[in-house]
């Protein structure tokens, strides 16, 4: 496998949080930022770092920007910054440009630039908290669609004892049970007499209105 290489651009919490955890999976990072203190602060986590304002072509350009395989844009309050810092790493030719949005307009005009992929970082987390905080069962959750869920639900003590038979849920909400997640182990494709215990984690996949239910027989 080719090592990525990667840029991150702003390195405010969101970006140094996310080149912080890009260096611990062993990736080569490149951090700029227009604030000396900040690059200061992130020089010896990061493999290289720089002190720039990334608004100016020749700048990009000069870092050979257009080399790294994914340039990740996050500036957030100063859209304007953001935009044009888009703009020129687009038309540099990076390959794939990721920015981060602070409204629904923003991200508007980051997708028309050309950006690869944009990121609503404080949206997307409200959302899953407030799902997480109606149901306290649910763990974590991937939308495969606008109709199916992967939700991955803690078994509460009344549960535990129970065998996927004895719970039902393909019957009762049409949901299946992908995983177990035991402190022993994962059981994969579980079958009906798999037994739930204390502290396992069930992975469920099914339809949204299914899985809410199964969640509110959890409480
Ligand atoms: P976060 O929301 O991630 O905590 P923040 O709110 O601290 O970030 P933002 O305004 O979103 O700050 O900017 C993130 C970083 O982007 C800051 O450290 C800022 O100095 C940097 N930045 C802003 N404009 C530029 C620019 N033109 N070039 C390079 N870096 C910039
Ligand atoms: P089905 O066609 O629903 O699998 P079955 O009687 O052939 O019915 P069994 O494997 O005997 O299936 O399981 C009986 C019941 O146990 C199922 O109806 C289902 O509700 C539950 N069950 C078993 N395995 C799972 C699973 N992995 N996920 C969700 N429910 C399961
Ligand atoms: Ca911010």
């Amino acid at each position: 496998m080719i090592e990525k290489q990667y840029a991150v651009i702003g390195l405010g919490r969101f970006g140094s949080s996310l080149s912080r955890e890009l260096v611990k999976l062993g990736y080569e990072v490149l951090g700029i930022d227009i604030n000396e203190e900040r690059v200061h602060e992130m020089s010896q986590v990061l493999t290289h770092t720089v002190v720039a304002d990334c608004t100016e072509e020749e700048v990009l350009r000069s870092l050979g920007i257009r080399n790294f395989d994914c340039v990740v844009v996050a500036i957030g309050n100063d859209m304007q910054a953001s935009i044009l810092t888009a703009i020129v790493l687009k038309d540099a030719g990076v390959t794939k440009v990721v920015a981060k949005a602070l409204s629904e307009l923003h991200g508007k005009v980051l997708q028309k630039i050309g950006v690869d992929r944009v990121i609503y970082p404080e949206r997307d987390m409200g959302i899953r908290v407030a799902h997480q905080l109606v149901s306290p069962n649910l763990l974590d959750y991937i939308e495969l669609s606008d109709d199916y869920t992967i939700a991955e639900l803690s078994v509460p003590q009344k549960m535990c004892g129970n065998t996927l038979h004895d719970m039902n849920p393909r019957a009762k909400y049409g949901c299946s049970v992908v995983a177990i997640i035991k402190k022993s182990g994962v059981i994969v494709a579980p079958s009906a007499t798999d037994m739930l215990e204390m502290d396992d984690l069930m992975v469920v996949i099914g339809k949204n209105d299914g899985i809410e239910k199964f969640e509110d027989d959890l409480e």
